[in-house]
């Protein structure tokens, strides 16, 4: 899938730059203490985290490492979801173990990329939330009330302010310093599964889970497509949408399209410096500057399926291509004089959860069985986090995760 033709047609620059190792099928029956199913960053995160805790550990994907990553934007997105949100939904002691937790993983990244991907490209940057409509202004200041109120320092960027610090009209917003990153992903998923093989993990690409049963109370026994059975005292499922099915109230499943400029050096301002979203709630725009010389543009849709009706794959059609237009619009109106070009395009589905928040635990009708669902906005910083919370669950060491004050996620069971 390398080359630039490939990217033009569903799939963003950074793939062919770090292109996916290939790791063997499944042909015989294994055994191990832990399958992890699906490759995407939450199973890559989650069988690193149990092989480092001393646990023997198979990962199965259906295809490709990398999973929705392939698609990304490239980065770690602000600190997740806005601190209102979670004072409404949540204890105010809830919401802020729950915040400190999310910043504290994002302070994290830089260590731990530095460690086990250091080719990832990953640099730290400022986040900026934002709103382009006057009457949610007031809004946007309860947010900035709350996180400074709350010990999370923030500034507040008013109209005028933004005028002079962004290539588009802004009405306010949220900074926050070096609360987001750039990221190449599939150069952090690389990293990550050769590290995870140096420890002894096995990596099975291309080796669908078909089926799955519980043998005698204690053993699991999975099935792939390609006919080879695994025997697992435990199974973490990270298969991300796929997920929905086992558990439908997890979230909804949406489909992000993202668009992605040629290298533009000389661009110099925010995109240097920042990772931005919008407060839109039916239509989100996420825009990051990646690599540095490279700008980004998301946007979210929800109840769209691929023409699979699988994971990946809107590659063609209407939709598509209206996407595309409306976002170029977008990235034109943004960079007025610049002379930008937006070859690259990309859309797959993914996880929204209701609260932003990913989910992470054990199956409390089905013990053994954990389950780890990323929400789609702040990935890398999820899944560093769910993987350290499942191996802290299943070695029944808690040290880290309550390190982390992370025990809350997994409070939060599904339907
Ligand atoms: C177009 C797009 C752009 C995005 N951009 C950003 C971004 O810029 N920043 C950000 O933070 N987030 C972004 N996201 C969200 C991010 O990619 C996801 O949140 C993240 O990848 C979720 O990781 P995951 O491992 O939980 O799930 P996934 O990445 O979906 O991985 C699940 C894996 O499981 C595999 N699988 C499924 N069923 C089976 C089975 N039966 N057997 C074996 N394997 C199976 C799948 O093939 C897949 O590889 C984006 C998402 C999309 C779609």
């Amino acid at each position: 899938m390398a080359g630039k033709t490939a990217c033009c047609c569903g799939m963003m620059p950074w793939f062919k730059e770090g292109a996916p190792l290939r790791y063997p099928a499944l042909s015989e029956n294994v055994q191990t203490e832990v399958l992890v199913v699906g490759g995407g960053l939450s199973g890559l995160l989650s069988a690193y985290f149990l092989v480092q805790a001393g646990v023997d550990c198979v990962l199965v994907e259906q295809g490709l490492l990398g999973g929705a990553s392939k698609f990304f934007g490239g980065f770690s997105c602000d600190g997740g979801p806005s601190l209102t949100k979670l004072f409404s939904l949540y204890s105010r002691e809830n919401a802020l173990r729950l915040w400190q937790s999310i910043c504290q993983t994002v302070r994290d990244v830089e260590t731990f990329v530095s460690d086990v991907a250091p080719g990832c490209g990953y640099k730290q940057k400022d986040s900026f939330f934002f709103t382009q409509k006057e009457e949610n202004i007031s809004d946007m200041k309860e947010e900035f009330r709350l996180r400074n109120f709350s010990g999370f320092p923030c500034e507040f960027i008013g109209a005028d302010d933004a005028l002079s610090l962004f290539s588009f009209p802004v009405c306010g917003g949220v900074y926050v310093k070096n609360c987001g990153g750039e990221i190449n992903p599939v150069a952090l998923a690389d990293g990550v599964a050769s590290r995870l093989t140096l420890c002894g993990g096995r990596i099975y690409e291309e080796s669908s889970v078909v089926s799955m049963r519980k043998k005698n109370g204690n053993f699991f026994v999975s099935k792939t497509k390609n006919g080879f059975e695994i025997t697992s005292k435990a199974v973490c499922d990270c298969r991300g949408v796929e997920l929905l099915k086992r558990y439908p109230g997890m979230g909804k499943r949406k489909t992000v399209f993202s668009l992605c400029s040629d290298a533009a050096p000389n661009l110099s301002g925010w995109p240097g410096r920042c990772v931005m979203k919008n407060d839109e709630k039916k239509r989100p725009l996420f825009i990051f500057g990646a690599d540095s010389e490279r700008v980004v543009l998301q946007g979210e849709e929800s109840g769209i399926l691929t023409p699979s009706g699988g994971f990946h794959g809107i590659e063609t059609g209407f939709l598509f291509d209206v996407k595309k237009e409306s976002l170029k619009i977008q990235a034109e109106e943004m960079f007025l004089g610049e002379s930008l070009s937006f070859p690259f395009f990309g859309a797959a589905g993914m996880v929204c959860t209701s609260d932003g928040l990913p989910y992470a635990g054990e199956d409390r009708n089905l013990p053994g069985y954990y389950y780890v669902c990323g929400d789609g906005r702040n990935a890398v910083v999820n899944a560093i986090h769910c993987g350290r919370l499942i191996a802290g669950l299943y070695t029944g060491n808690g040290k880290e995760t309550s390190d982390l004050n992370a025990s809350l996620f997994s409070m939060r069971e599904p339907e």
